[in-house]
């Protein structure tokens, strides 16, 4: 019988357990024939920025490179097609199962049903098993069954629970001769064609993840707790892409960390993207609504001004270099420093007063390394509505944190070319330079100090009153 697996944000055939799983039902079963499925949402497709556009289709044609041409890829209109496109291709195989890697978003969660529900009617099972993270949102919990919403001892929980050890694609001998076949019971309509330009040629894949992966422990691993903070250098392993798309398992880097410092950071960083998927897991609505109800009552901008300043943040043009350096960067690659996500963000919602919504959305359509649970709880907690224990009252000052996280001013001068003849940090202040805007840079869109103390204005309007003093 042929088994049909569903990839789904886990395109990569080692340290897959799901799909290790379909290869030896078709095993047991004596067909050894798989069906390797991706299903697009064309119309989610197109509303993707050119840069997410080409990163997924340049995930999906290096994943068919490494299954010899073997991916099965069908299309369907909308998401609510979804279901009827894989079912179509289950009827075509004839077989009785699908399995796919089990996704613990909220929208995961949801399509997962509806093709469960969808399959079920024809008479078909879904399987689902194992995650995208090392330890499955859920797991780690409070001595007293509740969930974690603080990081470090989730952290602490997270180490001591643990995880398997990676798993190579039983699809293929020790020589590495493959041991099943890949068929295509059903026209494969392959990667979806972009509609739009990307500045970048997007690099993808296990095997170029894992490459990035080698490359990164040689350079910077050792380093890291010291260069991963700096935006001017290549501190940190731009492995982010190939985690969101699944093209490598965080269980695979967990493996080879030691206790040496840089490792431990570096799992550290691993596991707010595990803490985050646990967070979202729990509480569902935090995908696009305030972890703490309370912040939607604050007093935010709205109307012609509020969209202007908007529209000057997504375009870089906001004044503030080291701001406009980090909106360049996520135009121009799809990828933004972890530092300046958190200056970008905290200038969105501190400085010029709009929902953190607004900002995750922009950098939901433009991030290749998109992930609901770290994009939506990365904007929480730096909005100060999220995870953070002592949250809102810090706002990033984009000056001081440019001076110290691109002291050379490299950083903004390369993303930032209205700035490239001023020397050194003095790129971040550019009003104190002589000639600092002779090439057309615009002035600040408003003034840091005092919207830093009209945002603490407006929290003191929505802190919670004292408790009564109980009565004599
Ligand atoms: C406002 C905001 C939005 C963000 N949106 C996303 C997103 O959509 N997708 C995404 O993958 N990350 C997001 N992050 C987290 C972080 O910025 C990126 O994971 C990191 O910059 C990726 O670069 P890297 O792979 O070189 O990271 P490295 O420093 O090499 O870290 C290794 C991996 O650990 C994980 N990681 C590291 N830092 C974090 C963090 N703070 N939170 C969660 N996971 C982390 C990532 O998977 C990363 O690839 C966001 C952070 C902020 C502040």
């Amino acid at each position: 019988m042929t088994t049909v697996f569903w990839f789904t944000r886990d395109l990569r055939l080692n340290d897959n357990p799901a799909l290790n799983r379909a290869v030896l039902d078709s095993q047991v079963s004596g067909s050894n024939k798989v069906v390797g499925l991706y299903a697009v949402d064309l119309q989610a497709f197109h509303e993707l920025s050119g840069i997410r556009q080409h990163s997924l289709t340049a995930s999906l044609n290096a994943l068919n490179a490494s299954m010899d041409g073997g991916l099965l890829v069908r299309h369907a209109d909308s998401v609510t097609e979804l279901p009827r496109a894989i079912g179509e291709v289950v009827r075509a195989a004839g077989a009785e199962r699908v399995i796919a890697t089990r996704g613990f978003d909220p929208a995961s969660v949801e399509l997962q049903n509806k093709v469960g529900h969808y399959l079920a009617s024809i008479g078909v099972k879904l399987f689902l098993e194992d995650s995208i993270y090392a330890v499955s949102p859920g797991t780690v919990r409070k001595p007293d069954g509740t969930p974690y919403k603080v990081y470090t001892p989730f952290y602490k929980g997270w180490m001591a629970l643990g995880w398997h050890k990676p798993s190579p694609f039983n699809g293929v001998d020790a020589s590495g001769m493959p041991t099943m076949s890949w068929v295509k019971p059903i026209d494969d309509l392959g990667a979806p064609l972009p509609t739009k330009e990307s500045p970048i040629v997007v690099k993808a894949g296990e095997a170029y993840a894992l490459r990035s992966w080698e490359r990164f422990k040689k350079r910077a691993l050792n380093n890291y707790s010291d260069d991963r903070n700096r935006a001017d250098l290549s501190g940190t392993s731009h492995l982010s892409h190939a985690l969101a798309h699944g093209e490598i398992h965080p269980r695979t880097l967990l493996a080879e960390l030691g206790d040496q410092p840089g490792h431990e950071v570096f799992r550290k960083e691993i596991a707010w993207r595990e803490f985050y998927g646990d967070v979202l897991w729990h509480h569902p609505y935090s995908a696009t609504d305030y972890l703490e109800p309370r912040f939607s009552k604050m007093r935010f901008d709205e109307g012609a001004l509020a969209e202007e300043r908007l529209a000057a943040w997504k375009a870089g043009k906001t004044g503030y270099p080291m701001v406009d350096a980090g909106m360049r960067q996520l135009a121009t690659t799809g990828w933004m420093h972890n530092r300046v996500r958190m200056i970008v963000a905290s200038f969105l919602v501190k400085d010029l007063h709009l929902e953190w919504q607004a900002g995750a959305d922009w950098f939901e359509e433009c991030l290749t390394d998109f992930d609901p649970a770290s994009n939506a709880h990365g904007w929480q907690w730096t909005a100060g509505c999220g995870t953070d224990a002592s949250p809102y009252y810090r706002v990033f000052n984009p000056v001081l944190q440019g001076i110290k996280f691109d002291p050379r001013g490299d950083y903004v001068r390369k993303y930032v070319p209205e700035l490239a003849h001023i020397w050194g940090a003095q790129v971040h202040e550019p009003w104190d330079i002589i000639g600092g805007y002779a090439h057309g840079y615009p002035v600040p869109i408003v003034d840091h100090a005092a919207e830093r103390d009209e945002s603490l204005k407006r929290l003191e309007e929505i802190k919670l009153p004292k408790p009564a003093l109980p009565q004599k």
